[in-house]
């Protein structure tokens, strides 16, 4: 799948708004993390400052009021956050994959209406396309929309929406067709925002992943302007759809990076400050051949981000290098989280320790976006088409 070719920003102003995200992690952010977290509190405060920062409309383009960032400098800028909160990654990225469908796919009034208000962060919202019944499979989502006029009429239940809760506009997957085959070319793609008929049934309860939101969402009866499909077209909303995923998997992979460094950074610490029979841990060859794994895990995944974010701003097809970067940088998560705990031994199952978190939110990774059983065969079969034999 093709996607626009982004301008790469240059070396100078990239390290300014790297610079800039910093200073807000390390004064708005980790002071609070632990008690957000483990409250699992929404971090209303500290997206107020993302929204000052810019970072909503990270990825928009400037002539829509957005900062109109390259991939890779979005990545860099993901994997900052997931190294002091993943979960504050997660509000802003279904937000602009969102907004990525109607940049990409949208007709010149969707974008000239919406993009702007994506941007300031003003209207915030999430890719809805998650049912009770499926997720992997999404061909076979069960919501409807029947055409009525200049409306369409909305009936289904999305479940598992991030940002369901406190966003307010969704790109909503959906079938006006129900009877076509190949299934999707029934499917369209819709911006709902929240009114009547359009309600949050439940909050969903998480093992990690907290302060955001994730939420069931009913559609009853809702009416929905017909100007309000992405594209204004019928039968394209699994191709709208899933040409965001690309952006999320990178984006995915990016938060894999950074918990995998927040769990170095726990394990580097830890074991120069614990000691046990008369030295520091990291003078034990045990702990080295941990420290030396997941440090390489470490850079081999933050080089296939980058790999991945280059092929994405030069506009080439990248769903293998993204797939690539999205398993095995979170693979990559799931085992240093667990290997740093290990090194903290007893302090690093307390909730005292900052890598108890970092073992709870990884496995997510694993799962959204496309569960890594699915990138395989993603890899897989771009291996056998870009190599016939
Ligand atoms: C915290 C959280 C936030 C989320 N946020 C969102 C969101 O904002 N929007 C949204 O739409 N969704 C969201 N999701 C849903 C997520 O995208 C799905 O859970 C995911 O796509 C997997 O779908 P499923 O849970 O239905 O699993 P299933 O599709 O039922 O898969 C179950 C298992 O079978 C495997 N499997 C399925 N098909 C195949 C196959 N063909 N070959 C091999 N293995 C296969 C899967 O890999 C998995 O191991 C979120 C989920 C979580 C947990």
């Amino acid at each position: 799948m093709m996607v626009d070719a982004v301008e790469t920003a240059p070396g100078d102003a990239e390290a300014m708004i790297l610079d800039s995200v910093d200073r807000f992690l390390e004064r708005d952010v980790k002071p609070d993390v632990r008690r957000l977290e483990h409250d699992d509190i929404y971090p209303a405060e500290i997206v107020e400052k993302m929204k000052a920062l810019g970072l909503f409309g990270a990825i928009i383009p400037a002539e829509y009021g957005g900062l109109g960032l390259s991939c890779r400098t979005y990545s860099r800028i993901i994997e900052r956050i997931s190294r002091v909160w993943m979960s504050l990654s997660g509000i802003i990225n279904s937000h602009l994959i969102m907004a990525s469908a109607v940049r990409r796919f949208g007709t010149p009034e969707q974008k000239r209406e919406f993009l702007p208000r994506f941007a300031t962060g003003e209207l915030r919202g999430g890719l809805a396309l998650t049912e009770p019944d499926c997720g992997t499979d999404l061909q076979a989502v069960r919501t409807t929309a029947r055409r009525e006029g200049e409306h369409y009429v909305i009936n289904g239940t999305k479940t598992w929406i991030s940002n369901g809760i406190e966003g307010q506009c969704f790109a909503l997957l959906v079938k006006t067709d129900p009877q076509a085959t190949p299934r999707h070319r029934g499917m369209s793609l819709f911006l709902a925002e929240k009114g009547p008929g359009f309600s949050v049934s439940r909050k969903l309860e998480k093992l990690g992943y907290k302060g955001i939101d994730s939420a069931e969402l009913v559609f009853q009866d809702y009416r929905i302007p017909a100007a309000r499909l992405i594209g204004g077209v019928e039968g394209r909303g699994l191709q709208h759809a899933l040409g965001g995923l690309e952006l999320g998997r990178i984006n995915v992979a990016a938060r894999g990076v950074g918990v995998a460094q927040a769990a170095l950074d726990e394990a580097l610490a830890y074991s120069q400050a614990r000691h046990t029979f008369g030295k520091p841990i990291c003078e034990h060859q045990a702990i080295q051949i941990k420290l030396a794994d997941i440090a390489t895990r470490v850079q081999a995944s933050r080089l296939l981000v980058a790999e991945a974010a280059a092929a994405y701003d030069r506009g080439e097809r990248c769903d293998m290098e993204a797939g690539m970067a999205k398993l095995f940088a979170t693979e990559a998560a799931v085992f240093c989280s667990l290997e740093s705990m290990r090194i903290h031994g007893g302090y690093g199952y307390s909730k005292e320790f900052n890598v108890e978190r970092l073992y709870r939110d990884a496995p997510l990774l694993v799962i959204g976006e496309g569960t890594n059983e699915l990138q395989r065969l993603i890899i897989a079969r771009q291996l056998v088409e870009r190599n016939p034999a």
